[in-house]
């Protein structure tokens, strides 16, 4: 940590990005005892950042998924380069293939068009991406043979195939969530079939349990975790909060603090607070009726919990490891932008 960081919480600036150390220690260990090594390739997308990303190659998953090309690159700056997968379409590789004497750095395609941009690029393996029912990324499953059989014409490495199956992270019904998983696979695997290679790649933090049909799982949101993914029936608890500052109390009945919709993801609505409701979200203010008014001053911290962590996290310049009153770490999101 730089020697001018804060050691303590309340010196923390605010809006700040706090995570709990022993939640997110606790976070790793279980999924690590699911899902270890290389059966787990973590998502970079959810925490954008080396100094996690280093972590987790440590723990042993030394592959990492990224949603951009820029994660890729900062992946190889920070010298995780065992096997990078952007796990996403881009015409923007070039950039990826020049990177490639320094890195395994695989892509994903699901078109003529992507596997040309990867040839033309220099990109040296490439992974054949299926539909497997989200309304997204992926061919038909009927075009996946093609598509590796000509990135092989080409001089490609073709590792396999991934699917994500996104629709389904949120299907609360475990024994439901399983047999739709098990269909949305089964598009995959038959793929699979068809492509060849060794890596089978999908699921994600909702489906880690029920997607049994992958070599390998594309996790990510599970060790920071947010409230949605929190009302599903995971074995992963909220390690990543909002420090705030109580700038105003109104003798009507609200409290005013200075994090808003600029420092939160509010694609799946508004913060929790566990001392009351969260009333409005405004750029700068977030205003809150809490249970009793009057426990509340000015100057007071409040934490409040995102609803949806990546693009939370994709907000900030860095996330505080906190223990207790104590700040243990920062962690700059160094994957942030494209
Ligand atoms: N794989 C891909 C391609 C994704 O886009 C995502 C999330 O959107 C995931 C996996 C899983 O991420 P999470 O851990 O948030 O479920
Ligand atoms: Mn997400």
């Amino acid at each position: 940590m730089p020697d001018s960081s804060p050691s303590r919480l309340a010196d923390l600036p605010t809006p700040s990005l706090v995570v709990e150390r022993s939640v997110f220690d606790s976070n790793l260990a279980t999924m690590d005892a699911m899902l270890p090594g290389p059966r787990l390739r973590p998502h970079a997308k959810a925490f954008k950042s080396t100094s996690i990303a280093a972590r987790l190659h440590a723990d042993g998953h030394t592959g990492f998924c990224c949603a951009t090309p820029r994660e890729v690159e900062g992946l190889v700056a920070a010298g995780l380069t065992d096997d990078l997968l952007l796990a996403n379409e881009s015409l923007d590789v070039a950039r990826l293939g020049a990177l490639s004497d320094d890195a395994q750095i695989t892509v994903a395609v699901d078109s003529d068009i992507t596997l040309d941009a990867a040839i033309a690029g220099g990109v040296r393996s490439i992974l054949v991406d299926v539909d497997v029912g989200l309304p997204r990324c992926g061919c038909d499953v009927a075009d996946a043979g093609r598509l590796a059989d000509k990135a092989r014409a080409s001089g490609l490495e073709v590792r396999g195939v991934m699917g994500y199956e996104g629709h389904l992270m949120m299907v609360t019904d475990t024994a439901k969530q399983a047999a739709l998983v098990e269909a949305s696979m089964a598009t995959l695997l038959q793929a699979a079939e068809a492509v060849g290679g060794d890596i089978v790649s999908g699921g994600g933090t909702g489906t880690c349990i029920t997607n049994t049909w992958c070599t390998e799982i594309q996790a990510g949101s599970y060790m920071l975790l947010d409230t949605d993914y929190a009302k599903q029936q995971l074995p992963f608890e909220i390690s990543l909060n909002i420090l705030a500052t109580v700038i105003s109390v109104s003798p009507k009945g609200w409290i005013v603090a200075d994090a808003g919709l600029k420092s939160h993801g509010m694609d799946h609505g508004n913060p929790t607070w566990e001392h009351g409701d969260v009333f409005i979200m405004s750029d700068e203010h977030v205003t809150l009726q809490p249970h009793t008014l009057s426990d509340w001053s000015v100057g007071d911290r409040i934490r409040l919990l995102p609803a949806h962590v990546d693009p939370t996290v994709a907000k900030h310049e860095a996330m505080w490891l906190v223990d207790g009153d104590d700040v243990v770490d920062r962690w700059a999101v160094d994957l942030r932008h494209w």
